[in-house]
């Protein structure tokens, strides 16, 4: 997706060796034109399977899911990141590792949003090492509900988690693959 790759080339800040920021756009202050932009795409994408439920983390992926839902004409669902006394207590859990902040937490979704009768398309704004993919799969086979694919704003295809999930089967379809942030530069897979 050209826009977005052009987002990423003028205003991404890489942080470290394996972390790039867009927090002008994705993660802190949101562009609300780019993000409906990326909701359409992910609806054109996903359009052959009948979703039912898309599904994100919060609070990263709540941004570019909610557009696509809205494109969809489905709702959102959202993982919560702590057990919320408002949660009623028939939950499905696990627990996903952060690798941003590199310590697992656990994610909750009440058991009356979703259930076997659900299609399901996930959503997250990053892909890295996939856990939070693997979290979000692991919840959707606990409520028996089919899993459509996923759909990544942004992919960092060098930690391969991607590539593992498409082994595996899964379809996962990212808006923008980065190859590369050796030396500071950003390189895109075609
Ligand atoms: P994974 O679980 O695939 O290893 O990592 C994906 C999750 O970690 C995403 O939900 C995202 O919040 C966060 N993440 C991973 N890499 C990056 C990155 O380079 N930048 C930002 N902003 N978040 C990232």
């Amino acid at each position: 997706m050209e826009q977005l790759k052009q987002a990423i080339m003028e205003k991404g800040v890489i942080s470290g060796v394996d972390v790039l920021k867009v927090d002008s756009f994705l993660n802190h202050q949101i562009d609300p034109q780019l993000m409906n932009e990326i909701g359409l795409a992910f609806a054109e994408r996903f359009a052959d399977c009948g979703v039912t439920k898309v599904m994100t983390i919060e609070t990263s992926g709540i941004a570019p899911a909610i557009f696509t839902g809205l494109h969809l004409g489905v709702p959102l669902l959202f993982a919560k990141k702590t057990k919320s006394i408002t949660l009623d207590r028939r939950t499905y859990e696990t627990k996903v590792l952060s690798f941003t902040k590199r310590k697992e937490y656990r994610i909750v979704v009440e058991q009356a949003y979703l259930t076997e009768a659900d299609t399901v398309l996930l959503i997250d704004d990053f892909l890295a090492e996939g856990q939070a993919l693997r979290g979000l799969i692991e919840i959707i086979e606990q409520a028996g509900a089919t899993l459509c694919g996923a759909g990544i704003v942004i992919e960092k295809g060098f930690q391969h988690g991607g590539d593992r999930l498409r082994e595996k089967g899964y379809r996962i379809e990212s808006l923008a693959i980065i190859e590369s942030m050796a030396n500071h530069r950003i390189v895109f897979r075609d």
